[in-house]
């Protein structure tokens, strides 16, 4: 007689699903140790992408046993959430059909566990801080700069957020002095975003960004930006550490010199605090790489799980 596979499954056991622009990433386990199965799906018009996360998440709960909670870590911008509730709908997108979708509702639909929705920059903030480059702290913040420029701060553990996520993104800044381009951002034109996202480098300097030298001006003027963005998280809710990461930091380490300097001279000696007097630990890349958004649905399920055990 064989052996049903769920005898010695941990009870702990989460769900994830990472919804991307192209693929969504279905994932069961504890952590990055302990990752039971993976499964990559295409994404196409909601209906038809969300049954088969759906179909995967079912065939998982029968093969495997039932999961304490689900994390959904999803493409944004999100709609006012109602975090590990069971609804988050994805706001409006260009992407085709996504607009206004029920996503924690279609795939928590049946589960009967606790849901987690969040941004995939949330979940891989939080992943960070659990496994990854923010372990032990509960103060950090986390950026990245790819097609778009997401930042997410952590305090106190939690994802900082009131009716939504944090877009600091698309906060407005000034440029280097000599420089006035006009950005791409369709809301904003010059923002963070319009400024320095792949894309936006790709248009300022007519090259794609991954093709672009080192000694390229454009990285001066991307860290003098970043310098102002982490000036201003440093005094809004002062982050132990900021981890940066995204497609257009891919094999640039050599950019986090220059960021330090723009963070260092545009706080201009004003704060004071020994996490930053060591700099290079200060601001840093990300640890988890390709997996920081499966771990990030997996965080999310995990917060759920705990904020559903405190529940009155
Ligand atoms: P997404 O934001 O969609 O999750 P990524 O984080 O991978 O995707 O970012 C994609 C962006 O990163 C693209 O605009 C691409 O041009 C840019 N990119 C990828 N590799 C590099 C590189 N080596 N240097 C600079 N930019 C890069
Ligand atoms: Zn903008």
């Amino acid at each position: 007689m064989s052996t049903p596979l769920t005898v010695n499954m941990p009870r702990d056991l989460l769900a994830g699903v990472e919804l991307g622009g192209t693929k969504c990433i279905c994932i069961l386990g504890t952590g990055p140790d302990r990752i039971l199965a993976q499964r990559q799906i295409p994404t196409r018009e909601p209906a038809e992408t969300l049954d088969r996360v759906a179909e995967t998440l079912a065939s998982w709960h029968t093969e495997y046993g039932s999961f304490c909670a689900l994390g959904i870590a999803s493409f944004g911008p999100l709609e006012a959430q109602d975090h590990w509730r069971k609804s988050g709908r994805i706001a409006a997108t260009a992407k085709p059909g996504w607009s206004g979708t029920d996503v924690a509702g279609r795939l928590g639909a049946g589960l009967d566990v606790p849901v987690g929705f969040a941004t995939d920059v949330e979940g891989a903030a939080l992943a960070e801080g659990r496994w990854g480059g923010a372990r032990g702290l509960d103060d950090y913040a986390y950026i990245t700069v790819g097609t778009g420029v997401g930042v997410s701060l952590i305090v106190a553990g939690h994802s900082a957020g009131g009716f939504g996520h944090s877009e600091l993104g698309h906060i407005r800044v000034v440029q280097r002095a000599g420089e006035q381009w006009s950005g791409i951002c369709p809301f904003h034109g010059s923002c963070i975003e319009g400024l320095i996202s792949g894309p936006a480098i790709a248009a300022r300097t007519g090259v794609p960004a991954e093709q672009l030298p080192a000694d390229h001006p454009v990285w001066e003027s991307l860290a003098f930006t970043l310098g102002q963005l982490m000036h201003i998280l440093v005094l809004a809710t002062a982050p132990r550490r900021i981890l940066i990461g995204g497609g257009v930091f891919q094999s640039r380490d050599y950019l986090f010199e220059h960021i330090r300097q723009t963070l260092h001279s545009s706080l201009g000696g004003y704060r004071h605090a020994t996490e930053l007097d060591d700099l290079k630990r200060y601001v840093a890349p990300p640890e988890l790489g390709g997996l920081a958004g499966p771990l990030g649905a997996l965080a999310l399920a995990a917060d759920a799980a705990a904020a559903h055990r405190h529940l009155p």
